[in-house]
């Protein structure tokens, strides 16, 4: 579902990513680990190309993200079928980002209706179905602020479903809740983790990814330092940087 071929990205002078491939297979949940400012989110976000990479590319569903290819040549693709392309991966952020003047069917309807050009019935029919799978059935008229943080987050990922993506990519999405609020979240992720979602997660959630991943994933300052299933990467890591990284989450 994506491939990474030797993914450089640098802000100015600072070298991000220095050369990273990695593969997701469909249905498979990757859950990606690092220090901060390891470039975790910046490869996220080169996956559904709200970051340009500088070299290498990034295929998901065997499409080169940003670019058309015809003959041997690359074109760069235009912002409106750059944003059609992304429209299929669902993206998670820490802060939820819902839409405040909007109810929490209004958030989970907006893009298939927009981005999507979906039929309203239809569209409104999937999203309901959507907050039961993520059990807000009963908040569907409620606006976000009258929420709490696992709420909003469980909107947020039922708003990710809506778009009925190939992939979708959370970054850290429980590092904003509360303690007592982060099992309703994780529980969502792991139903879609079952249900043969293709998900990349980034998280210091140790557990979720022992559960729940398929790969673990440890990159360190723009590398891949390791990776594998997660019995050998978070158990008898290889690496003394992952030893060291997994002593200070745990
Ligand atoms: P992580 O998610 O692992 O904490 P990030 O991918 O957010 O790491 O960031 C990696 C590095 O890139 C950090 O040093 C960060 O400050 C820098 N960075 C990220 N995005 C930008 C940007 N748009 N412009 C400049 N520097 C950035
Ligand atoms: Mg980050």
């Amino acid at each position: 579902m994506v491939e990474l071929r030797g993914v450089h990205k640098s802000f100015g002078a600072l070298d991000v990513l220095h050369g990273v491939d990695l593969t997701v297979r469909k249905g498979e949940v990757t859950v990606l680990l690092g220090p901060s400012g390891s470039g975790k989110s910046t490869l996220l976000r080169t996956i559904n190309h709200l970051e340009k990479v500088d070299k290498g590319f990034v295929l998901v569903d065997g499409e080169l993200m940003g670019y058309r290819r015809s003959g041997n040549r690359l074109h760069e693709l235009s912002e409106r079928h750059i944003l059609r392309r992304r429209t299929r991966i669902g993206f998670v952020f820490q802060s939820f980002n819902l839409f405040g003047h909007l109810t929490v069917l209004e958030n989970v309807v907006e893009a298939p209706l927009s981005a999507q050009g979906r039929d309203r019935a239809e569209a409104t029919a999937h999203a309901r179905e959507l907050l039961e799978r993520v059990g807000l059935s009963d908040k569907a008229q409620e606006y976000p602020r009258r929420l709490s943080g696992g709420q909003q987050q469980r909107v947020a990922i039922a708003r990710a479903l809506a778009l009925r993506p190939k992939l979708v990519l959370f970054d850290e999405p429980t590092s904003a809740l509360d303690p007592e609020l982060v099992g309703e979240v994780l529980d969502v992720m792991r139903d879609l983790a079952r249900t043969g979602t293709t998900m990349v997660v980034v998280t210091h959630e140790i557990g979720f990814a022992r559960e729940a991943a398929d790969t673990v994933v440890f990159l360190d300052a723009g590398r891949i330092v390791e990776q594998g299933p997660p019995a050998q990467v978070l158990d008898s890591p290889r690496e003394e940087r992952t030893r060291a990284f997994l002593g200070a989450v745990r």
